[in-house]
């Protein structure tokens, strides 16, 4: 067996642990003779999977009594569309445009209401998070929309933004459980799994009960009802059974970690290690606001597209793989999510610092 250090944006790596464990499962789940894969999702067995799943996210995050725990399916995308359906209650909402899963969440409100761009960074490639303290939210708007962390771009909300009293709802895709959230803040938490939890296809919503009605847009679709999910605990339909065991698993192995503040801490050491090294290279230099930084994503260039993509082909060849940037940025990208090991990311730079020797100008 030869496992590589994967930097992939999404899916991605996933602690070696979990993945030794579900092969051990493969066959024979704790004495039912068959794999999660096989099992009915009405069995006890299962049951007891998804239970354990929602209480272990709730202790990790905090989630308060009034929040609702959703596992559904369609990744994140479709939640773009779900929000609206369900909370557009006046058709109207605000969407601040930090990045392309930001804008897309906003072109997909349009389709229902009136979406406003409450603020953008646009003008700059998505290369900052623009200042939130005091939008022009509108009187009759339904929520707030954020992508917390953007992907692609490498930037991060370090402060949320200012709702002036409206729901907030966020994308968390790719920084949920990387570090502690203060749920209260929120109307409505969703991420798809496949960036720090688990494999793709799997959503998970986090929603304040009151926000979780009856009154939703005609013609909604009843599986796109979250009402229709809350009241059949994630199971109206057969839910992404196999991805649920795998998240729980996650979901353990964090807690064993010691919880969301240990995995921040060390996500924190690890980005640092990653963005000391650029600020010092005279070869490479990351894309984002400094203050705007996030500890998952990050995008660098040498600044000659050439040279790029012979580090990402050189890097590749020595065991550091997915480091191409998005086409939209261009260079590169490390994805340093929860799983990726410290050691994953002091190698990655001593590769870089050797890359740099060799290709000093
Ligand atoms: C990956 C990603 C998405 C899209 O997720 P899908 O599961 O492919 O729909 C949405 N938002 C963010 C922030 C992402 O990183």
């Amino acid at each position: 067996m030869s496992r590589v250090y994967n930097f992939s944006a999404g899916p991605a790596v996933l602690p070696e642990s979990v993945l030794q464990e579900a092969a051990a499962e493969m066959m024979d789940y704790q004495g039912t003779g068959m794999s999660v894969m096989e099992m009915s999702h009405r069995s006890s067995a299962y049951q007891k999977i998804i239970d354990t799943a929602e209480e272990d996210l709730r202790s990790l995050m905090g989630i308060p009594e009034n929040y609702k725990v959703l596992f559904m399916q369609g990744g994140a995308s479709t939640q773009f569309a779900m929000v609206p359906m369900n909370l557009m209650k006046n058709r109207v909402a605000e969407y601040i445009i930090t990045g392309q899963w930001a804008k897309k969440a906003y072109q997909e409100g349009k389709l229902y209401g009136t979406a406003y761009a409450a603020a953008s960074s646009a003008d700059r490639n998505f290369s900052y998070i623009p200042d939130c303290s005091d939008l022009p939210i509108h009187e009759d708007a339904d929520y707030v929309h954020i992508c917390e962390n953007n992907t692609i771009y490498g930037t991060k909300f370090k402060t949320l933004p200012n709702t002036k009293g409206k729901p907030l709802v966020a994308d968390l895709s790719s920084c949920i459980l990387s570090e502690p959230v203060d749920v209260t803040r929120y109307g409505m938490i969703y991420g798809g799994v496949q960036k720090n939890i688990g494999p793709a296809g799997t959503v998970i919503a986090v929603i304040r009960e009151d926000l979780i009605t009856e009154d939703v847009l005609p013609g909604t679709p009843t599986m796109l009802r979250y009402k229709t999910h809350a009241d059949n605990g994630s199971m109206y339909n057969t839910p992404p059974a196999y991805g649920i065991y795998i998240c729980g698993k996650v979901f353990r192995w964090l807690k064993e970690f010691g919880g969301l503040e240990a995995m921040q801490a060390y996500n924190e050491k690890k980005a640092k290690v990653l963005y000391d090294f650029l600020d010092q290279s005279s070869l490479f230099r990351g894309t984002v606001e400094k203050k705007d930084r996030s500890l998952m994503n990050v995008p660098f260039v040498t600044g000659d597209q050439e040279l790029d993509a012979a580090f990402v082909k050189e890097a590749a060849a020595a065991g550091f793989v997915n480091l191409k940037g998005h086409r939209t940025v261009g260079g590169m990208r490390a994805s340093i999510y929860n799983a990726m090991p410290m050691e994953g990311v002091e190698k990655l730079v001593a590769f870089m610092d050797d890359f740099e020797r060799r290709n000093r100008k």
